[in-house]
C-alpha cells in the first residue's frame, strides 16, 4: 500500500490542517501526561520547518457537545511550551466559524493555532458532511496523524478528506503503521503474541487472527480464566467470560491444528478479595478453591512465559498479566516487562493498558514501539482497514 507522508508535500505558504491525536487525561484542567503531545511533535516541527501554517485539531474526552471541562486550551498551552512559539488558541464552540476562518486566512508561515475539541460539534462522531466540509474550509492540505482516532470514521479522520486537494499521513501514523504492520504481515521469527488483560471477548478476533501469524501465543490477564475453565479446571471466583468458554477450546483446538504453541497459566496467584491488600496466595492452575480469583500469573508462570520469549526475534503485547495496579498483583506483568526489555527482539507494545503498565513499571523507554492507540492497534492486529488511513490513501 502506498502512503502518501508529510515527506512529500509541498507545504511552503499553505494552510495545513493536522488531525492530532491531544486525547490527554485531565484533571481540574491540569494534563496529567502529555504522552500523546509530545508523540505529536516531530510531524508538527516538520511542517513548521517546511513553512507550512498549522491549523491543529483533535477530540479529547467524551464531551457530547460544547463542555468546558473538554476545552483544548491546556493542549494549546502545552503545545506552546514544547515548541518554544507561541500557540493561539482558538477557542469557539462551534470549532470553525467565520472568525477561525479570518485568523487562518491571515497567518504566517510557521505559524500555529489550535481549534477547540471537534466533538464539541454533534456532526463529528457521525461523518456529517457539515463539519466536514467546516474544516476543509481552513485547509489546502489536510494530515492525519491520529493512530488512536484512525479506526474511527469521523468528520475530522475521514469525512474531511473528501473536501481537501491534497492528504496525507503523519510521522506517528506512519510509525505506528510500520511496527504494527511489519509484525502482522511480515515478522522476524520466532514471532511470539501476549495478550492480557479483562475480556476474552474484546479479542475474539485478535486470538484467531494471531493464531494464523505467530510461533507462540501466550495467554495471560483475567482472559486466561475462561481458558482455564475450558481446560476443566475450577477458577473460583475468577473473571469468567461464560459465553467465550465454547470460543477458548476452539482457539485451543486451533492452536494444535496449526503447530502454534499457545501458553497458559500454570499457577496463578490467588486472593480473598479484589483489593490491593487482599489476602493471597500462589496455587496451581488446577488448584484454585471456591471462595479465591485469581489476580495475576503465578511465580512458574511467570519463568514459563519469560523463557518462552527468550529466543523470540518479534513479540508484540496487549493486555497486563494481572491487576498491575494493585503492587501485589502487578509481578506477572513487571516481569514480563522486564523479560521484553532485556531480549534481542523487535518489541512493540499495543498500547491501552498494556501501555500503561509498561510505563508505569519503567520499561517504557526499553521497547521497540509503544502505540498510541489501544483500539486502534487491537482493530489493526485484527486485520481490519483503518478508516483513518484508507481515507488518506483514497484521497
Ligand atoms: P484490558 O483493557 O482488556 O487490557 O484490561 C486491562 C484491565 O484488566 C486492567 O485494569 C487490569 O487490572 C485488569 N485485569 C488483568 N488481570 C486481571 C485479573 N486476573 N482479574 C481482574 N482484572 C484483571
Amino acid at each position: 500500500m502506498k502512503k502518501k507522508t508529510i515527506n512529500n508535500l509541498q507545504v511552503k505558504g499553505k494552510r495545513v490542517l493536522v488531525r492530532c491525536d491531544f486525547n490527554v487525561p485531565l484533571i481540574n484542567g491540569e494534563i496529567t501526561d502529555d504522552t500523546r503531545i509530545v508523540a505529536a511533535l516531530p510531524t508538527i516541527k516538520k511542517l513548521i520547518a517546511d513553512g507550512g501554517r498549522l491549523v491543529l485539531c483533535s477530540h479529547l474526552g467524551k464531551p457530547k457537545g460544547p463542555d468546558p471541562k473538554a476545552t483544548m486550551e491546556p493542549v494549546a498551552l502545552r503545545l506552546s511550551t514544547h515548541l518554544g512559539q507561541n500557540v493561539a488558541f482558538l477557542g469557539y464552540d462551534e470549532v470553525v466559524n467565520d472568525k477561525v476562518r479570518e485568523t487562518v486566512s491571515n497567518m504566517k508561515d510557521g505559524e500555529v493555532v489550535v481549534l477547540q475539541n471537534t466533538r464539541f460539534r454533534k456532526e463529528e462522531g457521525k461523518n456529517e458532511e457539515s463539519f466536514s466540509k467546516d474544516l476543509a474550509s481552513l485547509a489546502d492540505i489536510y494530515v492525519n496523524d491520529a493512530f488512536g482516532s484512525a479506526h474511527r470514521a469521523h468528520c475530522s479522520t475521514v469525512g474531511v478528506t473528501e473536501f481537501v486537494a491534497e492528504s496525507a499521513v503523519g510521522f506517528l501514523m506512519e510509525k505506528e503503521l510500520k511496527f504494527l504492520g511489519g509484525a502482522v504481515e511480515d515478522p522476524v521469527r520466532p514471532f511470539v503474541a501476549i495478550l492480557g488483560g479483562l475480556k476474552v471477548s474484546d479479542k475474539i478476533k485478535v486470538i484467531d487472527k494471531l493464531l494464523e501469524k505467530v510461533d507462540k501465543l501466550i495467554i495471560g490477564g483475567a482472559m486466561a480464566y475462561t481458558f482455564m475453565k475450558a481446560q476443566g479446571h475450577n477458577i473460583g471466583e475468577s473473571f469468567l467470560e461464560e459465553e467465550s468458554i465454547g470460543y477458548a477450546k476452539e482457539m485451543m483446538q486451533k492452536a494444535k491444528d496449526k503447530g502454534v504453541k499457545l501458553l497458559l497459566p500454570i499457577d496463578t496467584t490467588v486472593a480473598k478479595e479484589f483489593s490491593a491488600d487482599a489476602e493471597h496466595k500462589v496455587v496451581a492452575a488446577n488448584g484454585i478453591e471456591d471462595g479465591w480469583q485469581g489476580l495475576d500469573i503465578g511465580v512458574k508462570t511467570r519463568e514459563l512465559f519469560c523463557d518462552a520469549i527468550k529466543d523470540a526475534k518479534t513479540v508484540i503485547w496487549n493486555g497486563p498479566m494481572g491487576v498491575f495496579e494493585f503492587q501485589n498483583f502487578a509481578k506477572g506483568t513487571l516481569a514480563l516487562a522486564k523479560a521484553m526489555a532485556d531480549i534481542d527482539a523487535t518489541t512493540i507494545i499495543g498500547g491501552g493498558d498494556s501501555a500503561a503498565a509498561v510505563n508505569q513499571l519503567g520499561y517504557g523507554d526499553k521497547m521497540t514501539h509503544i502505540s498510541t492507540g489501544g483500539g486502534a492497534s487491537l482493530e489493526f492486529l485484527e486485520g481490519k482497514a483503518l478508516p483513518g488511513v484508507e481515507a488518506v490513501q483514497n484521497a
